[in-house]
């Protein structure tokens, strides 16, 4: 019996077998071996704000479900033979939080890859450059100066970033810049395709990321300097802390949409010219994924 246990646990065992054997109902039609279940790779979540920024990739995809939560739009499908999941997460920081703590419960991914456009920090950065997330940060928390009542306010005295992920949960006021890193396989494969991209430059940076679309070029120079930030968007900080609660490998790639540091204009083809890129990592990672399977 116990021998008999072990070889449906490794599931080669046929309908008939399983049926006659394992005291559970039997959903499977056909007997066939089904031993590479276990060894097949999890999806990797790829993940777009807006629709120019998620329904190319969804394009390229085979074998398409597509599943709505809430109101997040999920395509399920593979990509090269591989298992992707596009994920549309609206605006945001709170819409990113949200559909990647579905995704991570929905679907158990390999790793997360929140990509698509920003506005540049860094004024060497041009329009089409892509910026790899080695870090990513939240430059929408603070805890500002007190003033009393008609003294005004001005966002360039506030230097106190509020850390909303601290190691002490009992800290009421927690100052820090937290920086959430990325994970390194992922960081490398990007950077082992980045000669595929010739739009414009592949560099490695920090994101920075609020629900603020910051147009001051004092307060940008602030974050630069301070923050260390390359470009700013509103999701991939968001994403990399629900990915880090749940240990799930993450990546932030951003292409620079706009930047009034150097006067490089809003172009929308940066959206589309992202996701190709993005693909290519995905390829070239699950393809080592797949290899360290076997
Ligand atoms: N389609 C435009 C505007 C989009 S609105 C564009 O791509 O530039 C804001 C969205 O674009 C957010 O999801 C955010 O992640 C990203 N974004 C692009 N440039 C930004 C900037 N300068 N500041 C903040 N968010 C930016």
């Amino acid at each position: 019996m116990l021998f008999k246990n072990f070889f449906c646990v490794l599931g080669i065992c046929s309908v008939a077998f399983f049926t006659a054997s394992c005291s559970q109902k039997s959903i499977v039609t056909t007997a066939q071996p089904v031993a590479l279940t276990q060894a097949q790779l999890q999806p990797i979540v790829i993940q777009g704000a807006l629709p120019v920024e998620s329904e190319k990739m969804a394009s390229y995809l085979s074998n398409v479900e597509i599943e709505t939560v809430g109101g997040w739009k999920f395509w399920k499908g593979t990509y090269k033979g591989y298992p992707v999941i596009i994920s549309k997460t609206r605006m945001g920081m709170s819409n990113s939080a949200a559909a990647t703590a579905i995704a991570i419960e929905k679907y158990q991914p390999i790793a997360i890859i929140n990509q698509g456009t920003s506005g540049g920090h860094d004024p060497k950065l041009q329009v089409f450059d892509i910026v790899l997330g080695k870090e990513s940060t939240n430059i929408g928390a603070f805890r500002t100066p007190k003033k009393p009542l008609g003294g005004g306010s001005n966002a360039l005295t506030w230097t106190e970033a509020f850390d909303v992920l601290p190691d002490d949960e009992q800290d009421p006021e927690p100052i820090a810049i937290r920086k959430f890193t990325a994970d390194q396989t992922l960081l490398k494969a990007a950077q082992e395709i980045s000669s595929k991209y010739t739009k414009g430059k592949v560099v490695e940076g920090t994101i920075g990321s609020a629900d603020v679309w910051n147009n001051e070029l004092d307060r940008i120079k602030f974050f630069h300097q301070t923050y260390g930030t390359s470009v700013e968007e509103m999701e991939a900080a968001s994403v990399a802390q629900i990915a880090a609660q749940y240990k799930v490998p993450f990546l932030g790639i951003r292409i620079v949409s706009n930047n009034i540091t150097n006067n490089g204009a809003y172009n929308p083809a940066t959206g589309e010219a992202c996701q190709e890129y993005v693909l290519d990592v995905v390829e070239h990672y699950m393809k080592a994924q797949q290899a360290s399977l076997k």
